[in-house]
């Protein structure tokens, strides 16, 4: 944890000027600092760029539909933007602006954990398929071979492909999962079945929702509750 100095309390962070899903960004938030809520992280982390120490904010759209995890500088701009339709949860992030020049009372931000923002919205049919990357594919299986089914660490884990490319298997969810380099080295261009090395679990697509809480490890409790309400009436993982 970082020392509560004058330093850190200062510290400053210009909201880049970008899109948020769609909704345009047309001005800087100027000086804002993160205060309450944050402390316990250390806003060194902040100065430094880092944002994974600090909540993700869930953002909707107006009709409740999920879009994505925003950091709290994106979701910053949609208040300032006055671009929230609505909110749930209670607030989970204060974060301090400038001081107004006539009366010297400084602006407040209070986060919500989850924020449907106006200007943006998108079909309940149309959520975006995950992008296949190791480090989803890794979160997927929860770090483990899925021929040993020993756990790894990331760096120790290889995406193999269950049909091998040389066979003419695809570099889709459906057919990779994660192994160790011994397991992959040892299974080689061959199929689980040549190998004797049977899989323990049947890859699968994510769903947009399983993709949101496979990748963020620092969910908050109403997040989680309003994804786990939308997740698909299925277990891959049961077979
Ligand atoms: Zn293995």
């Amino acid at each position: 944890m970082e020392p509560d100095t004058d330093q850190n309390r200062t510290a400053q962070h210009r909201i880049p000027r970008k899109r948020v899903h769609g909704i345009a960004i047309t001005r800087d938030v100027p000086d804002l600092v993160v205060l309450d809520g944050s402390r316990a992280h250390g806003l060194g982390e902040i100065r430094k760029g880092r944002e994974s120490a600090h909540p993700r904010l869930l953002s909707l759209d107006a009709h409740g539909h999920i879009l994505d995890w925003i950091s709290w500088q994106d979701a910053a701009c949609l208040y300032v933007r006055d671009a929230v339709a609505w909110t749930l949860g209670d607030p989970c992030l204060t974060i301090h602006g400038g001081y107004n020049r006539h009366n010297g009372a400084q602006s407040v931000l209070d986060l919500h954990p989850i924020i449907a923002a106006r200007g943006h919205a998108r079909g309940p049919g149309l959520m975006p398929s995950p992008a296949l990357t190791n480090a989803a594919l890794f979160a997927r299986d929860a770090y483990l071979c899925l021929y040993c089914g020993d756990e790894f660490h990331r760096q120790q884990l290889t995406r193999d492909h269950v049909l091998p490319v040389s066979r003419g298997g695809r570099d889709v969810w459906e057919n990779v999962v994660s192994a160790c380099f011994h397991c992959n080295s040892r299974k080689g261009g061959r199929t689980p079945q040549q190998a004797g090395m049977p899989l323990l679990a049947v890859p699968y697509r994510p769903s947009w929702v399983e993709h949101l809480i496979l990748s963020n490890r620092h969910i908050l409790a109403d997040q989680m509750a309003f994804l786990k309400s939308h997740l698909p009436r299925r277990n891959p993982r049961a077979a």
